[in-house]
């Protein structure tokens, strides 16, 4: 059996401040994203006891959490990856993954305009999500609720904003949409064009 490892974060807990405070990455990586990684690999190993036993009487709820928190562990390694110290970040001028943009959605303001929205309009908790599709080969927004609902077959997510509201509560309260706007600060677009490049 294959288990999922928790990933160190590529930073310092206060290297998001002020965007995002300290308390909230720390209660985030370690606790929510622990737990996913926790769940994914106690899932798994119930599922290996049945396919033991050849019981496959508890498979309808074993195979939904397996891909909830499946798939809440591929959204958080990514969130963490698609963010950086404000310092650091810069907004691509140049590129393949820019090119796209721009055949897709214009610029690169129309693009985070329609992932934003997304984000903030997602129902309950859950996540906005630009992905490439490649059946069609093209950038779309999708927004996922929970983690594992609303997505398309094969698609390749580049960058996710986590809208739970353990990610932005502590600090944001009940304003998403601030938490989002504010976001946009602390995008790591280097790792999001190689992505691109990774999956195109
Ligand atoms: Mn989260």
């Amino acid at each position: 059996m294959k288990e999922y490892v928790l990933p160190k974060l590529p930073y310092a807990y206060e290297a998001l401040e002020p965007v995002i405070d300290a308390a909230t990455v720390t209660l985030h990586h370690d606790k929510h994203h622990n737990a996913y990684v926790a769940g994914f690999n106690g899932t798994l190993k119930k599922i290996v006891e049945a396919r033991e036993k050849g019981d496959y009487a508890s498979i309808k709820a074993l195979d939904k959490d397996l891909a909830f928190h499946g798939s809440g562990v591929v959204l958080h390694n990514l969130y963490w990856e698609n963010l950086c110290p404000k310092a650091e970040c810069k907004e691509p001028v140049t590129g393949a993954f820019l090119d796209q943009v721009k055949a897709d959605f214009g610029d690169l303001a129309k693009l985070k305009a329609e992932m934003g929205a997304a984000a903030k309009a997602v129902e309950g908790s859950g996540w906005s999500v630009l992905v490439w599709e490649p059946a069609s080969k093209q950038l779309l927004v999708l927004q996922a609720e929970n983690h594992q609902k609303l997505t398309i077959w094969g698609v390749v997510p580049l960058l996710v904003i986590d809208v739970w509201e353990h990610a932005y509560y502590l600090k944001y309260q009940n304003n998403r949409a601030a938490y989002v706007d504010a976001l946009w600060g602390i995008v790591n677009w280097a790792a999001v064009e190689k992505r691109f490049r990774a999956a195109k």
